[in-house]
Formats: C-alpha cells, structure tokens, sequence
C-alpha cells in the first residue's frame, strides 16, 4: 500500500514540476532553441540526469527545463548545450552537482513528496 501512495505522490510531484517548468519557460527546446514544442515533442528534461539524481534533483526547478524529444532521448539530455545555458542563465551549475552528491542518500519518503507537492502548488498558483 505504501508502495502505490509513493508512486502516486511522485507522479503528482512530477506533474506539478513540468506546469511550472512550462509556464515559466514556454515551449522552446531550452538546449537546441526549437520552437513551437507541442505535444509528445515537449518534454520536461533534466541537466544532471534522471538516472544520478538524487530525488531533491529529480524535481528541483533549477535542473529542469523544456526539451524538444531529439535533445532529451536521442541526445541524453544535450547536457555540454544545458550546462552552457544554465551557465548564461546564471544558475550556478557546480552548486547544482553538490547538491545532488549532498542528497543522494537522502530520504524522500511520503512526508517529503507531500511537503514538496504543497510547495509547489502554491509556486504554480502565483507564477
Ligand atoms: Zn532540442
């Protein structure tokens, strides 16, 4: 039962992340710049990816963005492209990659999600 509810919150979470990564960045391709991403070819992708985050980068704000499907499947994520961005942007990418060294052992039990689901829900309603 345990089980099930986790995988449900992270699904609320992770629906949450991408409104917000949306509605902040709209639909540009934030690696190679296509535009008028719609559809199946609008993903959500991560800079430090999916498969070595921890869960607090899983859905941190600051290592998603949009992505066109060739720069997040075909290209792993076109990370040298994001990196390179992030940097222009201001995002402070070393303190990212601590960040997700910090947290890899790190907990994200059921207490966690819903906080974070709480926390995002209201980012979503003011942004
Ligand atoms: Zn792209």
């Amino acid at each position: 039962v345990k089980k099930v509810k986790t995988t449900l919150l992270k699904k609320k979470l992770w629906e949450l992340c991408k409104q917000i990564i949306r509605k902040r960045h709209g639909n540009v391709c934030y690696t190679c710049g296509a535009a008028g991403l719609e559809g199946s070819n609008w993903h959500t992708g991560h800079f430090i990816t999916k498969s070595v985050c921890s869960a607090e980068l899983a859905y941190a704000l600051e290592n998603l963005r949009p992505q066109c499907y060739a720069c997040n499947i075909h290209r792993s994520g076109n990370w040298p492209a994001f990196e390179a961005h992030l940097i222009r942007d201001k995002v402070d990418t070393e303190a990212l990659k601590k960040r997700n060294q910090e947290t890899k052992g790190m907990l994200a039990d059921n207490f966690w999600y819903v906080n974070k689901i709480a926390e995002y829900q209201v980012l979503l309603d003011i942004s």
